[in-house]
């Protein structure tokens, strides 16, 4: 059964190709017999020969299969003509490898056929129409010279008259149907163009019987002037230009047949001379209009095919901007709001119309975290541009009715072929994150606030032991006891280091300033950390300036500042080494130092070194009670108090850190909570 119906789906398409190959014969031989009946030169090689054309659209667009029509139609009708056997043969040889090298070129250059590239139409003009062509002009008049049908002197103009023909076939009739087997669809016409269509099809026609007929006579211009055949060329450049590739390929096929006709009965400007010598000369205009009108209609298409690429690109990527859900502004040089996607808009609480082509700084204001307006240079998008550089923070961004909202801030530069062409601000609003992060600062807070009332009560307690308040303690118990003093010491240290860490973040600590000697301020500290120093043989040596002003400073902020810098010196620090600290006056500013000669910092963890609980690899192997917190903790209160903080290591040499105030020492804040000293 399986067997059978396979071999009837192979008897199906046996039965369609067979049909259709007769079909071809058929046009073949008929459009041939037409083409022959129109003055051949030497009986054969005519100016008219559509089946060039068919021929090489069905091999084109069918496969090389088709092949015997082609033979058998050229075979029959030059036997039908009076083509003795051989003869007949041979030129239908040539005609049928015509199509097939015809054919087998286009596809070997790239040819599709839809005329949507100058290529394509040039491909097909080249290959389709000049090449090919000659392969059959030349067998075909070689046979018909071999069988003496042809004498030498006959030779070329025959060859001509056969290329000339076979070439129109392949320009006129060829082209016309390869572009419509490519470019008709039902779908594609449109309605709203019939009027256009319907004026074009009337010049068209009253032009043509203008051009081509004695019908309007004109006493001013003879009927058959030359001059005439220009008054086509407005037509065609119309056709070209608004009706594509496969409008202008039906012009120019009625155009070729019309005149083809007139001139055959006598009327039109190509009634000169001869029959043969008018239709070489028409044939030669036809060839011009046709081939210049397509590859006008060629270039127009490429044109339009182009500008729907970019369209469309242009559409996706305003799609995509407007996907993002972060806010995305885009700004020219000139600070010219050039693009705002919704995300943007609505959280601006603005209109694209407010916003395109008005000036950024009037369409956002910018202020910091602490709540300074930023202006002219001190806005990211001028620093970005400054620089060159993408800049990041936190910011507030001010609603256009005036309510503020956090927004985590990238300002980056455009950079078009190595010039800046403007800047793009994307940013998301936080306050939802800062809020979650407020909470959790504030449980923070209170959680260890909560802490710190049992574990002071467990160090008086085990503090009264250890002082044997209650009576002597074997040594053993001394020793356990000490354990559990130095853990809660410990546990004290971490909850007081998180508590600071909480309050600074919410940014609730008091900053008090008052005129103070920081020099004094230091060597109390210094005193305070002697049980280390002494330990760890370290030697701490100050270094003050003689005329050190007082300073307002928060003591209590700047005591733990100091003993922060000097108990890292000193833990990271090898035995028996010194430790320098100077406070001098420098540049209008008060720079303390501290510069050990200990362990270093490697130099790819020096940026993390300020980030909160980070500790480089090798402070932990040498210390591992650290928290990480320190540091973080006491950049966050030189910061917030108008200070700044850096510093210089190397590894295994030793650090220096350093602070630097203004002279007029930290700006005061009134807050809830003071900070807690661990020492
Ligand atoms: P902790 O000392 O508890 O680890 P800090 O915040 O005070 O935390 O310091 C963070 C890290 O900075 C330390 O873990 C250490 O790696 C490095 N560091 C700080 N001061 C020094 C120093 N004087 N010498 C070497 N490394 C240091």
């Amino acid at each position: 059964m399986k067997h059978f119906s396979l071999k009837q789906k192979y008897s199906r398409e046996q039965f369609i190709y067979a049909v259709n190959l007769l079909l071809l014969f058929l046009v073949y031989f008929t459009t041939a017999r037409l083409g022959l009946k129109i003055n051949a030169v030497s009986g054969f090689a005519t100016l008219v020969w559509p089946p060039t054309g068919i021929a090489l659209a069905a091999i084109f667009l069918s496969g090389r299969k088709y092949w015997p029509a082609i033979f058998a139609g050229a075979f029959l009708v030059n036997v039908v003509t009076g083509a003795p056997f051989f003869v007949a043969i041979g030129i239908a040889a040539g005609n049928t490898l015509e199509a097939v090298i015809g054919a087998m070129l286009l596809n070997r250059f790239g040819y599709i056929g839809n005329q949507n590239k100058l290529n394509d139409a040039l491909t097909f003009i080249l290959h389709g129409v000049v090449f090919s062509t000659i392969i059959a002009a030349t067998i075909g008049v070689t046979s018909l010279f071999i069988g003496g049908l042809v004498s030498t002197a006959a030779y070329p103009a025959t060859w001509m008259a056969w290329w000339v023909g076979d070439a129109l076939g392949a320009l006129v009739v060829g082209n016309l149907i390869i572009v419509f087997a490519k470019r008709f669809s039902l779908k594609k016409i449109k309605i709203g163009r019939t009027p256009e269509v319907m004026a074009f099809i009337v010049l068209f026609v009253v032009s043509n019987i203008a051009v081509f007929t004695h019908v309007w006579g004109s006493t001013i211009i003879a009927p058959s002037s030359p001059i005439l055949v220009y008054a086509l060329f407005p037509l065609l450049i119309w056709a070209a230009v608004r009706f594509g590739p496969l409008g202008t390929a039906v012009t120019i096929f009625f155009v070729s047949i019309f005149s083809i006709w007139t001139t055959f009965t006598g009327t039109g400007p190509f009634t000169l001379g001869s029959l043969s010598q008018n239709l070489l000369m028409l044939q030669g205009y036809i060839g011009i209009i046709a081939g210049t009108t397509m590859l006008l209609s060629s270039m127009i298409a490429e044109r339009f095919t182009i500008e729907k690429q970019l369209l469309d690109e242009k559409n996706k990527d305003e799609a995509i901007l407007e996907s993002i859900g972060d806010g995305v502004i885009v700004i020219d040089t000139k600070g010219v709001v050039m693009l705002i996607n919704h995300a943007a808009s609505s959280m601006l609480g603005i209109g694209l119309d407010e916003s395109i082509g008005q000036l950024y700084e009037k369409v956002v204001k910018i202020e910091t975290m602490d709540g300074a307006l930023l202006s002219g240079e001190t806005r990211p998008y001028s620093q970005a541009l400054r620089s060159m550089k993408v800049i990041t923070g936190n910011y507030y961004f001010l609603r256009w009715n005036k309510k503020k909202f956090p927004v985590t801030l990238t300002t980056a530069p455009i950079v078009l072929e190595g010039t800046v062409v403007g800047v793009i601000d994307v940013f998301r609003d936080i306050s939802h994150a800062q809020e979650v992060d407020k909470a959790k600062s504030e449980f923070i807070s209170l959680a260890s606030h909560q802490l710190r009332t049992p574990l002071t009560t467990m160090k008086w307690y085990t503090g009264a032991l250890l002082d044997k308040d209650v009576g002597e303690l074997s040594e053993e118990q001394r020793q356990y006891i000490g354990e559990i003093y130095h853990n809660n010491e410990r546990m004290i240290g971490l909850v007081n280091s998180l508590l600071n860490v909480s309050r600074i973040e919410l940014g609730t600590f008091i900053i008090n300033p008052v005129p103070v000697h920081m020099n004094k301020i230091a060597d109390e500290v210094i005193h305070d950390l002697l049980p280390y120093t002494d330990s760890k043989k370290i030697k701490i040596i100050g270094r003050y300036d003689k005329h050190l002003p007082e300073i307002k400073m928060d003591p209590e902020l700047l005591r733990i500042i100091f003993q922060n810098l000097l108990s890292n010196s000193i833990k990271y620090s090898k035995e028996d080494s010194s430790i320098h600290v100077s406070v001098v006056v420098r540049d209008r500013e008060v720079v303390i130092s501290v510069s050990d000669s200990g362990y270093g910092i490697p130099k790819r963890e020096q940026e993390k070194i300020f980030t909160k609980l980070f500790r480089a690899d090798n402070a932990r192997s040498i210390d591992a009670e650290g928290s990480g917190l320190g540091l973080y903790i006491i950049k966050s209160i030189i910061e917030q108090s108008g200070g700044r903080i850096w510093f210089e290591s190397q590894i295994n040499e030793g650090s220096t850190f350093y602070v630097a105030f203004p002279l007029s020492g930290m700006s005061a804040r009134e807050a809830r909570h003071s900070l807690v000293n661990n020492s």
